[in-house]
């Protein structure tokens, strides 16, 4: 993820992650304000009796193997929906009681499990707990169904957010902790590292399109002429990368030839904008065919992008990216490009937890400058790692950095999306280039991201990874 802003003072553009509440009449003037201050900083603590009193959270009681989200009905002018999710899921501990699940503000309105109608379920703050007849033993299936409604929740930047005739979810919120929003808009294990399938569905009206990640299965209309988008997303990720896009889109599409396969390109855009995309993204292809390159084969169904009105946000398949971004011009080819680099460092094989958010950013920060020495020259790229590396010295302990001195691995949540993870996190990954050599390096990239495809990585296993594949002892690192 990346957050690009105005900064209209110096007539000049800054990218800005830190201190964004100061920033936020700029960029959120169209949006409602928050609904509720208390969600600002959620010290979230999933503790349920389900254990003989231990204290558990979903993802420690149980995995979803797939979920099921269709918006019934998007009403824009009110900014709320009506919504059913199904949850097919297995349990990963003998015992259990419930099953814990999370969804914010959201109302509940009736629950099934297995077919048979839960009247007793629970739904205090974000936890959803749903009694079991009986007690379950490690490894059973089970299918849960929560009909819901209501407003969602977002934040400054994250969750679900409206505007006009537009409405979209960033799957992480820079100030809520735990970071991941996927609870913003359906019932689910929401961390890092509960890997699911998905069918995605939204019933709009005529006229808007409603986008997500993987592939278009149907567009069925109704009586009432309004139409139901089908999406499937046949590889497994974690709940912050799924995602919905509603709006009064028009398509780009175009091809690209792929290493393995012909992959499509779909990019979204306002009808203001549309005719900026061919331009703006004008090196996609070269783009594409140096990632392929170096890491493998692209791994989602197909490079998708949607016009939202913040971003940019790494969805799978379906990246939420910034209107304005969409010039016409490459003053934000960069963010495209971070963006895409996600797909396989952050989508693909993603951080085990928040505190080593530079194994997703690391990467997305380095990728964006690594890019230019392909597409444009030496001087461009060393150029911008020099005054990176000259900005974190300078500021990365600052109050305009991180407030202190972090090492990569164990970053304070308040500071996930700070220099560290970004900035030193792209130092690190360009010192690793240098020390082990271009033709080590990108081979033990491709051993990482193929030991861990998808699946999460931590630090340690990144660092071991690479080790393994050069041959090199990197304890120090
Ligand atoms: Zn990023």
């Amino acid at each position: 993820m990346e957050v690009i802003i105005f900064n209209k003072g110096k007539h000049s553009i800054s990218k800005l992650r830190l201190n964004i509440n100061s920033f936020v009449p700029l960029v959120f003037q169209n949006f409602r304000p928050m609904k509720r201050l208390l969600f600002l900083c959620v010290i979230f603590s999933f503790v349920i009796d389900a254990l003989g009193g231990q204290v558990v959270t979903p993802g420690d009681s149980i995995h979803v193997n797939h979920y099921d989200i269709h918006l019934t009905y998007v009403d824009m002018n009110a900014q709320e929906f009506t919504a059913e999710t199904t949850i097919q899921l297995t349990t990963l501990v003998d015992n259990l009681t419930a099953i814990p699940l999370e969804l914010m503000e959201l109302t509940v309105d009736s629950v099934y499990l297995d077919g048979e109608k839960v009247s007793d379920f629970s739904h205090v703050g974000q936890e959803l707990v749903i009694p079991c007849p009986v007690s379950m033993v490690s490894g059973a299936e089970y299918t849960v169904k929560v009909w819901y409604h209501g407003q969602p929740f977002h934040e400054n930047w994250g969750g679900f957010h409206w505007g006009g005739d537009y409405c979209f979810n960033l799957g992480v919120g820079f100030v809520s902790q735990p970071h991941n929003l996927g609870k913003a808009w359906f019932p689910c294990v929401d961390d890092f590292t509960d890997r699911a399938t998905y069918d995605i569905k939204a019933t709009v009206g005529e006229g808007y399109s409603a986008i997500s990640g993987g592939t278009l299965i149907s567009k069925t209309s109704d009586v009432s002429k309004n139409v139901t988008w089908h999406w499937h997303i046949e590889h497994p990720i974690p709940t912050y990368l799924a995602s919905i896009t509603i709006g009064l889109y028009e398509l780009y599409s175009d091809s690209y030839q792929g290493l393995e396969r012909d992959i499509p390109v779909e990019i979204w855009a306002r009808p203001s904008e549309i005719n900026n995309v061919e331009a703006s993204f004008i090196h996609l292809h070269e783009v594409m065919d140096l990632f392929e390159e170096k890491f493998g084969p692209y791994p989602f169904e197909k490079i998708g992008y949607s016009g939202t009105a913040i971003g940019a946000m790494e969805h799978a398949g379906n990246i939420a990216y910034p209107h304005f971004a969409i010039n016409g011009n490459l003053s934000y080819e960069s963010l495209w490009v971070h963006e895409l680099s996600h797909m396989w460092f952050g989508d693909m094989v993603t951080c085990h937890e928040a505190e080593e958010m530079w194994v997703n950013e690391g990467w997305g920060k380095y990728c964006e400058n690594y890019y230019t020495e392909e597409i444009y020259d030496y001087e461009t790229y060393i150029g911008q790692m020099n005054d990176i590396n000259k900005e974190v010295l300078q500021y990365v302990h600052t109050v305009s950095g991180d407030g202190g001195y972090f090492a990569l691995d164990g970053v304070p949540q308040d500071v996930t999306y700070g220099m560290t993870s970004y900035e030193k996190g792209s130092l690190i990954i360009h010192t690793f280039r240098n020390y082990l050599g271009d033709d080590v390096f990108f081979e033990a990239a491709r051993h990482y991201l193929d030991e861990y495809s998808f699946d999460d990585a931590s630090s340690e296993e990144l660092r071991d990874a690479f080790a393994e594949s050069s041959g090199v002892n990197l304890d120090g690192f």
